[in-house]
């Protein structure tokens, strides 16, 4: 069947349900929803009666398709001049620091100070501004802490309006194409990230679709950095979609790279990994281009990316090829990272993709999703999956990070603690924030440096993805940790000279694995002073100078800023504390599997060493009794 005989039966079939009153204007294919418009002759009432009522979602399970309905697109006033009549109507006092349009799906986003008083009482405002400029508003609060990335990404997509519309409907078309194959026959290739952490890749193949889970580059080997793009499974042309799990490079960092290479289609994530993987895809091109080294893409891929970008919410079933669907799950790890689950076919088949997964509470975020609809195969993440990898407590960790700072603060030295910007940086300024203020340590300054702050700015930008506890604290307490003036922001050299002449404080630096960036220069002017520490909080890859230290080398290679090579003594003292980590611990890892429901019949394990992934798999299969693999880079498994 065409593309236009399947359209027309979707067009009768929607036509046939919905109610005689609304009049409709056209029905189209946006990206993975099926666009009702309505003639709207009315103020709109019709449409909101629809959206209120059970329609929609009867019509949605009946056709398996996401649909929605928006307003005549003609009638809609023009942006600026809506813009003008909503800060008349709310008033100066509604605190409006910007308004934006949503052009495909007829929003006007109004960003404020006080969204009270722009819904207006029993939200007669919005009411007044549907019915007089036909934009369907949806009002946000004004974070506290401005993000440039979100600025820069909010400026790319308000100029390419035309561009985004015309991408969502070349996606849509391609989605609901007719299904060519009946038989279901499902092959899933690693691609990268498989007895090994980093460069992450899953390729996923029915006879119809080709479906991309992440697309990460390994920082630490740069001979291995690339996923094996050059497997004949693979082909960028044939990709239906690419899914990114979280935003940390070795999950995201090579999306670009398949724009660079002609890939046009949809990049799913959720609206946080979209906005912190942007800031450190940008990042990394800068990193390379300092270093006098070629990135593997340019900053136009980057936004390349950002305009196929279709962001999605947590539990949101979406049609993203023929026969595939994908609804994302909170993972735990950091912020709007997300558990990948596939539907293939008509109740065919069902896969989930851990990523990388907390299955505990952390002050930052909830615990990781563990209910889905149904589950055959199981890709689980091995990181800490090794007999040894037992992983502290977090109050364990937190007494010992107080116990370090303390004992170091009196011998007047300074603690160093590489952080990667997205996620431990966060959950450690939410744990010194406390410490300082409830006097269980000194009141020392705490440097942030590198990108943590821009970081923790997309954190208060999205409080939805955030735990519970935090949420209430940050939106009705008033107690943003996150904005205490505890903190000090250091971006140049002379206050880099500051920190390092000045007396005992805490610095967090950014790269988390000690490759580059501040925290390298902090080491090199730390490391010979015997009076100073030095604490790991997160996973440090074999092969980087992180991983060196931690298993106790002395000595290191720096290269300063005019290129010379040095060595470096190190009289640090070196601590660890696992207890921060965003991983799973091997128990967790084996609660959650004992713990999942459905109970996956078959399961295989990736992110981690050698050893851990191949022992992970064995203990599971010898305690849960159910088929498991762990599979290397470019094998290829045939699910069904
Ligand atoms: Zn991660
Ligand atoms: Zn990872």
């Amino acid at each position: 069947m065409s593309f236009e005989r399947e359209l027309e039966k979707i067009k009768k079939e929607i036509r046939e349900y919905l109610p005689d009153d609304i009049q409709i204007q056209k029905i189209e294919f946006e990206g993975p929803e099926i666009a009702v418009y309505s003639k709207g002759d009315s103020d709109g009432a019709d449409v909101e009666l629809i959206q209120q009522s059970d329609i929609l979602k009867e019509l949605a399970k009946k056709m398996r398709k996401r649909i929605v309905i928006r307003w005549n697109v003609d009638k809609r006033m023009d942006p600026a001049e809506t813009e003008k009549y909503i800060r008349n109507l709310v008033g100066e006092e509604a605190e409006i620091s910007g308004i934006e349009f949503d052009h495909t799906r007829g929003e006007v986003i109004i960003e404020s100070g006080k969204p009270g008083i722009v819904i207006g009482k029993k939200g007669v405002n919005l009411k007044e501004i549907r019915a007089n400029t036909f934009w369907q508003p949806r009002t946000i609060r004004t974070p506290p802490l401005t993000s440039r990335t979100i600025q820069l990404i909010r400026g790319m997509l308000a100029k390419e309006r035309q561009t985004q519309k015309d991408i969502l409907l070349r996606i849509g078309k391609r989605i609901h194409r007719p299904v060519m194959y009946k038989d279901l026959n499902i092959r899933m290739t690693a691609l990268g990230g498989f007895r090994e952490v980093g460069r992450s890749a899953i390729l996923m193949q029915t006879q119809d679709s080709n479906i991309l889970i992440d697309c990460g580059l390994n920082v630490g080997n740069p001979r291995e950095r690339f996923p094996f793009f050059n497997l004949p499974e693979f082909n960028i042309r044939d990709l239906d979609a690419v899914i990114v799990s979280h935003a940390h490079l070795d999950h995201c960092g090579m999306v670009p790279f398949l724009f660079k290479y002609g890939y046009r289609g949809p990049v799913y994530s959720t609206l946080p990994t979209r906005n912190l993987s942007t800031m450190l895809q940008l990042d990394f091109v800068q990193i390379c281009e300092r270093e006098g080294t070629t990135p593997p893409y340019s900053k136009r891929d980057v936004k390349n990316t950002v305009l196929h970008t279709i962001p999605l919410s947590w539990g949101k079933v979406t049609d993203i090829a023929p026969d595939v669907k994908l609804t994302l799950h909170n993972s735990g790890h950091i912020l709007g990272s997300s558990m990948v689950h596939l539907h293939f076919g008509k109740g065919g088949y069902n896969f989930v993709y851990t990523g990388d997964f907390k299955f505990q509470k952390t002050r930052l975020l909830e615990r990781a999703n563990i209910k889905f609809p149904r589950v055959e195969a199981l890709v689980v993440e091995s990181t800490y999956g090794g007999p040894q990898d037992r992983i502290p407590s977090r109050q364990e960790s937190e007494r010992e990070l107080r116990q370090v700072i303390n004992s170091t603060i009196k011998k007047g030295g300074k603690v160093l603690i590489p952080v990667l910007a997205v996620g431990r940086a966060q959950e450690l300024i939410i744990v010194i924030e406390e410490f300082i203020s409830k006097g269980m340590i000194e009141q020392i300054p705490i440097f942030l440096d590198g990108l943590i702050s821009e970081a923790t700015a997309i954190h208060t930008a999205n409080p939805d993805y955030l735990s519970s506890d935090l949420r209430e604290k940050i939106l009705h307490q008033g107690k943003n940790p996150f904005l205490s003036d505890f903190f000090t922001t250091v971006n140049t050299y002379d206050e880099r000279m500051d920190v390092l002449t000045g007396g005992p404080c805490v610095i967090m630096a950014t790269s988390g694995m000690l490759i580059g960036g501040p925290s390298v220069y902090y080491l090199k002017h730390l490391a010979e002073n015997p009076d100073n520490s030095l604490i790991f909080v997160s996973y440090q890859v074999r092969g980087t100078l992180g991983n060196r230290i931690q298993r106790g080398f002395k000595e290191f290679q720096y290269v300063d800023e005019k290129g010379r090579t040095q060595l470096v003594k190190s009289n640090l003292n070196i601590f660890t504390l696992e207890g921060f980590s965003g991983h799973s611990s091997r128990s967790q890892i084996s609660q959650f599997m004992r713990r999942i429901q459905p109970r996956p019949k078959m399961i295989i394990t990736n992110h981690g060493e050698e050893s851990k992934c191949v022992s992970l798999s064995t203990m599971i299969h010898k305690k849960l009794r159910k088929a498991t693999k762990s599979p290397k880079n470019q094998e290829t498994i045939l699910l069904k």
